[in-house]
């Protein structure tokens, strides 16, 4: 991962790594094994982040680690039929979106994962290329969708390859693990057409359950994640940089057998996780979900 320019300038000012004209605050130091990292919060957006910003050097050997995301693709299926919407269902509610704003049929997935997302938009017609630094969640992309993805980082040198090539550029649960947000939304910008679609999902910070869990907020977790994003704070990243705001919502999921596991404990009484990911939609229709999705345009 390169070096950021931009990073030292906000150590100076205390600016918000996404609004920029934001003041950041310490909000908590979270402890992660034996490290402690200090979470900041911007007074303005109200989004959050890791400051100091670990090394470039020691993400990459996080991600590139073979014992990184070890799962075969039958145990990552059995974890994620716990949750409802799988990330199949994740999968169909984006590309749809993307199908209705896209100008043209190429597409990048970015951070590919498992290729549930690839597998998806290649079935809506997309022509469909990926990148994933981790060894074993390519191998899992390979089963499938039957091609690799590039097992690379997404950077300058990637998007200087092929400037204005992509109609979409996909980045599902990826930004918020990024060293440098605003280089990655400029990196977006190069690698995409006139009017292309960033399409980006991010755990929302100011969610519902984001305030009732406070500073035990599940996502705050680095140094995997280090960029805590509310709405405003994704939004000003992108319109500040050569985007506009074409689709935001929020979509929720619920740990399924969890729910019913409480509801067999009558915890829930008669609620199942039907009846609580009912509940948590109602969150979604005031944009209070767990997760943010939001659709940019280059302009
Ligand atoms: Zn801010």
């Amino acid at each position: 991962m390169k070096a950021a320019s931009s990073l030292p300038e906000m150590l100076v000012a205390d600016k918000c790594l996404f609004c920029v004209r934001g003041i950041a605050a310490l909000w908590q130091d979270k402890l992660t094994g034996s490290a402690k990292y200090q979470i900041w919060r911007c007074q303005s957006c109200r989004s959050g982040f890791v400051w100091p910003r670990p090394h470039g050097s020691q993400l990459a050997a996080l991600y590139t680690n073979p014992a990184y995301g070890s799962l075969t693709r039958r145990e990552a299926d059995l974890i994620d039929a716990t949750y409802y919407p799988t990330s199949w269902g994740d999968a169909e509610t984006m590309i749809d979106r993307c199908v209705k704003l896209a100008e043209g049929r190429c597409f990048l997935d970015v951070g590919a994962g498992n290729g549930t997302f690839s597998r998806v938009a290649t079935k809506r017609g997309f022509r469909v290329s990926a990148i994933e630094p981790n060894g074993n969640a390519s191998a899992v992309f390979r089963e499938v969708n039957g091609f690799s993805p590039q097992q690379r980082l997404f950077d300058r040198a990637f998007a200087e390859q092929t400037p204005g090539s992509c109609d979409v550029v996909l980045l599902s649960q990826v930004l918020e693990h990024m060293l440098n947000p605003l280089d990655t939304v400029k990196n977006l910008h190069v690698v995409l057409r006139p009017r292309g679609i960033a399409a980006i999902a991010v755990p929302h910070f100011g969610s519902l359950l984001s305030r009732l869990q406070g500073t035990n907020d599940m996502f705050v977790s680095p140094p995997e994640h280090l960029n805590f994003f509310s709405r405003r704070g994704l939004s000003e990243l992108f319109v500040n940089n050569g985007f506009s705001l074409r689709v935001f919502e929020t979509v929720s999921k619920v740990p399924r057998q969890r729910i019913e596991r409480m509801a067999r404990l009558r915890l829930v009484g008669a609620l199942g996780w039907r009846a609580t990911y009912a509940a948590m939609r109602l969150s979604d229709w005031c944009s209070a979900g767990m997760v943010l999705n939001a659709y940019f345009q280059k302009t």
